[in-house]
């Protein structure tokens, strides 16, 4: 199909994008073998070169083989950002087998659904998490566990104050001998020299568990391409290198394939430092950007306004920070100003689903920047918006965003049907709504599911939370529809007030602001101060968290 707008990526991005058809893991290899003594990580402190980082890793794919692991055997990860986690999700790709990122949060019956699903032999998990595996052990298919802890990587003094500092706070655990647990530091002690398997570059490498459009938790199938070509496309989308030497911050987590991909692989395949943070909290986060002079804070809308409220952030030395790319949520517009007069940096909206291994959509860096819009198709993505028959729409007209693409997943792990709905001749439809201008910019209108039908009228909610981010004192607001018998759903607001506001804004305040600027039916009726609101493992606010507490509180 033509894309008469795609000429809007200019300044040096090309149409279509070049990548090479290896497995993910040469990315490794290759910048290992160019520069080993490059620095590819600190964590708290502790270093790692690149050379060193590829020896562990063929160490480790050595090991799983030597406990037996197979080519496409699934080997689910359950680690936060620490050296353990490259180490281990490119050490299974290299011992030919697929990858399943498991969340650090789950819940037991969480990671027994997603274990049992992907048909996981062999379990990568952190020492601390021995717990939440072992009330499923006897449920799940596991028959070896890797089990590892921070100190592992930690310097020294830390590596033995961490277990102190953790037996203190009672989080410590003592690992019980069990024939199916191996430890990670015996297991290092491997050969680096695995064998290595004819992969193609259209095997599966990644198991992406995702609730997807429909309610229950799937395994995206993505494949070596998938994921290397969506590098390329990130790579090619900030041209001419002009940050070689840049510093990566690391704390979107790599569990989720955009903290995977924008901030691990890309760091990898480009040979830059990853300054390693297993949590977001923000005093720790602005310590590092100044130590490190951190150049790439890829991130979500939630951390950005973090940062921007964080008290003396203007008094910091922050601005060598010079790229940031905001997904996996609107980001408002007031958010990405303010961030951009504190750092002089360039914070650029794009958009992307798990399904695709994930961007999509990126605003230029250097070209046009359109408020609100989540930016053009990447390099090598078609995209349109679709009526209900699944057809293009003309520019301005709302319609399910759909698209396709070299990063397009193969589709969900063992569900047919599922995949049917969601990908037809290779295009994949988001779930998203969206619209088109006639320069080819794309904005997202909502998500299909949490539309609010009130009275008969089409809500998106994402349209009341904007506005309500314009008043001053709010900090966070999340819009949701609650079940109302004479109306079918009501407007519901949840506002988290920045410090110091609490007595100074009530409920009759905001709702006079939303009238002023929103059609009476979009105002919600109902309003909920709180002191925060609840979010994903990557800070994406939780509408469907919300939605069910009203409806509990109904019944
Ligand atoms: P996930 O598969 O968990 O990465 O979630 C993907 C979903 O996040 C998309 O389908 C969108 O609903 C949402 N999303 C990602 N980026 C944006 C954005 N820039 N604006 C609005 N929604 C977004």
């Amino acid at each position: 199909m033509e894309r008469p707008w795609y000429a809007h990526y200019d300044e040096g991005v090309p149409r279509e994008v070049d990548y090479p058809e290896v497995p993910l893991y040469e990315l490794m290899r290759r910048t290992a073998e160019a520069n080993p003594e490059k620095q590819a990580l600190d964590f708290m402190g502790r270093r790692m070169s690149y050379g060193r980082l590829w020896e562990e890793t063929r160490r480790f794919a050595r090991a799983l083989q030597d406990l037996g692991v197979q080519p496409g055997d699934r080997v689910a990860i359950m680690l936060p950002n620490a050296p353990q986690f490259i180490i281990a999700f490119y050490g299974a790709l290299l011992a030919g087998a697929v990858a399943v990122n498991t969340n650090p949060l789950y819940t037991p019956r969480e990671l027994s659904h997603q274990l049992r699903d992907s048909g996981a032999e062999t379990l990568v998990i952190l020492d601390l998490l021995w717990p939440r595996y072992a009330e499923v052990a006897d449920e799940v298919p596991v028959k070896r566990v890797i089990t590892t802890g921070l100190q592992d990587y930690l310097p020294f003094p830390k590596n033995w104050l961490f277990p102190l500092k953790a037996k203190k706070e009672g989080r410590w655990v003592n690992l019980p001998r069990d024939p199916k647990r191996h430890d990670w530091k015996r297991l290092l002690q491997a050969p680096p020299s695995p064998k290595e398997h004819p992969i193609q570059t259209d095997d599966l490498a990644l198991l992406q568990y995702t609730g997807g459009t429909t309610g229950v938790s799937k395994g995206a199938m993505l494949t070596h391409r998938n994921l290397i070509s969506n590098v390329y496309q990130v790579d090619a989308w900030e041209p001419g290198q002009v940050w070689k030497n840049g510093v990566m911050l690391s704390v979107i987590p790599f569990f989720h394939v955009y903290g995977m991909t924008v901030s691990m692989n890309y760091s990898v395949m480009r040979g830059m430092k990853m300054v390693l943070l297993p949590r977001f909290e923000i005093a720790e986060v602005v310590a590092a950007i100044e130590k490190h002079r951190v150049t790439h804070f890829p991130g979500v809308p939630t951390m950005y306004v973090a940062f921007n409220t964080f008290p003396g952030i203007e008094n910091r030395n922050i601005r060598t920070i010079k790229v940031c790319l905001s997904g996996a949520a609107p980001l408002p517009v007031e958010v990405a100003t303010k961030f951009e007069e504190l750092t002089g940096a360039k914070l650029v909206e794009g958009y992307g689903l798990t399904e695709a291994a994930p961007v999509t959509h990126c605003n230029p860096l250097y070209g046009e920047r359109k408020v609100g819009s989540i930016g053009l198709p990447f390099p090598s993505v078609d995209a349109f918006c679709a009526d209900p028959e699944g057809k293009p729409l003309p520019p301005g007209e709302v319609g399910e965003l759909v698209v396709k693409g070299p990063n397009v997943m193969k589709g969900y792990w063992n569900r047919p049907e599922e995949t049917a709905q969601t990908l037809k001749d290779g295009w994949l439809f988001t779930g998203d709504v969206a619209r088109m201008d006639e320069e080819g910019y794309f904005y997202i209108v909502d998500r299909k599911k949490d539309m609010i039908i009130a009275g008969g009228y089409n809500i998106y909610p994402r349209e009341v939370e904007e506005v309500l981010y314009q008043h001053p004192a709010v900090k966070e607001a999340a819009v949701v529809g609650v079940p109302d018998a004479y109306r079918g759903e009501t407007v519901k607001a949840f506002v988290v007030l920045k410090e110091g506001y609490a007595d100074e804004v009530s409920e009759e305040d905001l709702r006079a602001f939303a009238k002023e600027r929103l059609a009476a039916y979009k105002v919600p009726k109902l309003w909920e101060f709180r002191d925060d609101l609840p979010k994903t493992a990557v800070g994406k606010i939780l509408r469907r968290m919300l939605r069910k507490e009203e409806e509990e509180k109904q019944r």
